[in-house]
Order: C-alpha cells, then sequence, then structure tokens
C-alpha cells in the first residue's frame, strides 16, 4: 500500500523504515530543509527510562517502555547506531538525600522491579569518576541510552521517500485535498505542531558538550530541588545535559538562566564538565496530551500518532507496531477517536 506519512522527525522515520521492510512504498512530506531539523527527535537526550521516568509517568507509558527496550537492541543493531544498555544511575548531593529516598519509594512502590542501592564502593566500579563525589546512589538494570543523531541519520535513506520542504496542514489545506487520493493511508507524525485537540508543547531545553575529562558510560540522573538533571552520554566524552521542564510552546532560544542551571548541575556532578567544550545550547518541544500518554488513532480518515512527550524513544516501538497493525486493519478506520496505545 502507498502510505504518506507527514512529518519526518522520530516517529515519522521509524514508522517509514518499518512499514518499507513491510512492504509498503511509503512517502514522508517533512516543512524542514535538509540538514536544518526541527524535530524534538533532533534534541533529545534519547533515554530508555522505563522506571526513572515512572514519577512522571502513566503505568501505561511504563508498559510501552519495558516492551520496546526487548525491541530496540535488534533494531539498533540493524540500523548500526551506538546505543548503551548497561543501565542507569541516580545520584543526590547530601543536602538532597531526601530526594533520593522520595525517588526511590516512589519506583518502590511502581515498579515490580525495584532499583539497586549502591554504596560508594559498589558505585565506583560502576562508573568510577562518580565514587569520589557520592556515598550512595541507586542502579536501574536494563535502562539505556541512543545515539539520537546517529539514529535519525541511519534512517534517512530507509524510510522511505523523504520530500523536504513540505509543510501540509491536514485540516483544511487545499493542497493535501487534492494529493489525498494518491495515497492509500495518511499518517500524521507531526508532533508537537499537529495541533490535534487536547495538544500541548512542553518546551525542553539540553546542552551538548564534548568534556575530555568527565568519562560516564551510563545516564545519570541527579536529585535536585528545581529539576531532575540528568547527563546522558554520547560516546567519544560527549554528553547531553537535560533537560528544563516549561510548560510553553515557546522555541526561542535556550535562557542565560536555563543555561546557568544546566551548566552547574553539570559541574555539581562532575568538575571535569569545568572545561567541557560546549557543542550546542539547543531547544525542542515535547507534544503532550492532558495525561501525558502517547496515543494512535484515526480521526478524519488520518491516523494520529503523537503525544510522545518526553518518552518518544522509549515508547517507539511499542507505537510503531501499534500504527503499523492500524494501517494494515482498514476495518478499524471507522473508529473515530479510540486510543489504541494506551
Ligand atoms: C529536551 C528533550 C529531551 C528529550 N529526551 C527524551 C528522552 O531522553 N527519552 C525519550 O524517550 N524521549 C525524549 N524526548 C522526547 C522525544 O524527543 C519525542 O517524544 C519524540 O521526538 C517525538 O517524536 P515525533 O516524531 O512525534 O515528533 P518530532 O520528533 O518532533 O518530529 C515531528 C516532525 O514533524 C515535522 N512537522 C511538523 N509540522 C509539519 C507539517 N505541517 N508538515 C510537515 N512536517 C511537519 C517537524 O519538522 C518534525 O521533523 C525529549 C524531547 C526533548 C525536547
Amino acid at each position: 500500500m502507498d502510505t504518506a506519512i507527514v512529518g519526518a522527525g522520530l516517529m515519522g522515520r521509524l514508522l517509514g523504515w518499518r512499514l518499507t521492510e513491510a512492504g509498503h512504498a511509503v512517502t514522508l512530506f517533512e516543512r524542514s530543509a535538509p540538514g536544518e531539523p526541527e524535530s524534538a527527535a533532533h534534541v533529545a537526550a534519547a533515554m530508555l527510562a522505563p522506571m526513572s521516568e515512572l514519577p512522571d509517568s502513566d503505568r501505561a507509558v511504563f508498559h510501552m517502555g519495558m516492551a520496546s527496550l526487548e525491541v530496540w537492541p535488534q533494531w539498533l543493531a540493524a540500523l548500526d547506531v551506538a546505543h548503551g544498555f548497561d543501565g542507569a544511575i541516580a545520584v543526590a548531593h547530601r543536602s538532597d538525600d531526601a530526594l533520593l529516598e522520595t525517588f526511590e519509594r516512589v519506583l518502590r512502590s511502581r515498579s515490580d522491579e525495584p532499583p539497586k542501592r549502591l554504596d560508594r564502593n559498589s558505585l565506583s566500579e560502576l562508573e568510577p569518576e562518580l565514587g569520589p563525589a557520592f556515598a550512595r546512589g541507586l542502579f536501574l538494570p536494563g535502562e539505556g541510552w541512543i545515539d539520537n543523531r546517529a539514529l535519525l541519520d541511519a534512517l534517512e535513506t530507509r524510510c522511505g521517500e523523504i520530500r523536504y520542504g513540505q509543510r501540509v496542514d491536514l485540516e483544511g489545506d487545499p493542497l493535501w485535498e487534492r494529493r489525498r487520493a494518491s495515497f492509500g493511508a495518511w499518517v500524521d507524525c507531526r508532533g508537537a505542531d499537529a495541533g490535534e485537540p487536547g495538544l500541548r508543547g512542553v518546551r525542553g531545553e539540553v546542552v551538548r558538550l564534548r568534556a575530555p575529562e568527565v568519562t560516564l558510560t551510563r545516564p545519570i540522573r541527579l536529585m535536585h530541588p528545581r529539576y531532575q538533571l540528568y547527563v546522558a552520554p554520547r560516546g567519544n566524552h560527549e554528553y547531553v545535559v537535560g533537560a528544563t521542564q516549561i510548560e510553553s510552546d515557546n522555541r526561542s532560544g535556550v535562557t542565560v538562566r536555563s543555561a546557568l542551571e544546566l551548566l552547574s548541575a553539570a559541574f555539581s556532578l562532575h568538575t571535569g564538565f569545568a572545561e567541557a567544550e560546549i557543542l550546542a545550547l539547543d531547544v525542542g518541544l515535547r507534544a503532550a496530551f492532558d495525561d501525558n500518554v502517547p496515543r494512535v488513532y484515526w480521526r478524519g480518515g488520518v491516523l494520529r500518532v503523537n503525544g510522545l512527550y518526553r518518552h518518544g524513544f522509549l515508547a517507539a516501538p511499542a507505537l510503531v507496531e501499534t500504527a503499523i497493525q492500524a494501517i494494515e486493519q482498514p476495518e478499524l478506520r471507522t473508529c473515530a477517536s479510540a486510543s489504541m496505545a494506551s
């Protein structure tokens, strides 16, 4: 079947790849120009953290994330994309010990696989450079990270034909109405700009650093009274430090306040960040429905995959599978608004 996807960010590319592999002819319409990405996927830390995210997410997201963790290793091997699945670590400075205790309590109450407590020695065995600064922490086995930009690049030539510089508005767009009949199915993967009823944008800012004096191999979360800082590795001493979470769809550049907070928190995690090179200060919008749970549903004859919020990478394989089932079972198209993913 000829399938058109609007939006070549994370979901558009992954879905395009899996549909292409399944024998569909896929065309993606992407508003941005080649080499000038505007997706949240390009900015993201791309951690796969079903347990660490439990305090901020629904059980449905946890289950999608756990199912997706089974699939990602095969996908990443097939695409030859850098990643790590050696678990994640949470730490807190002594003054914020209570935050780490609360975090642990929430994880224990909501997960069947509680985090493992680390003392200074076991922490040093996992991440030798954290041992001197932190007396204890929590280990979340199985969690991981993906090199998001390498993933998007690897999908570029595998996901179908991407037509750049092609903005498609799925409602009231005469051009789209004319094109509509040319494809057997249309899928909306426009992320925060989809304009779906109830969808909002949540601003996130990150700093990309090259830090030759820092060697951390796993995602590290630092408990903080105002936000949870994380440092996600990218290999070659590069790190994504994030992220702010601001209820706003403002895409303007990273503020001084956010840069100061992210950088000073990174420095408080590891003093080696003092000499790091700032590679980029990036802003992205996470698309979220009121309950922050992703949805796959038909509306107006278009399959909508949206509301991936801060869990797009985490939940992607589960969402892609649901979307493919929906495309391949046309009888489901009569469901005006069925949330098939949650
Ligand atoms: C700071 C930050 C950190 C994050 N960290 C993580 C993390 O650690 N783990 C995790 O799982 N998730 C994370 N996320 C979330 C993740 O990036 C998103 O959930 C995911 O990218 C959503 O994928 P998407 O395809 O729906 O949207 P996007 O990736 O945003 O892609 C949407 C695409 O649609 C295009 N588009 C929009 N409108 C149109 C139009 N009218 N016509 C044509 N094209 C259009 C856009 O240009 C874009 O390319 C993070 C996000 C941010 C911002």
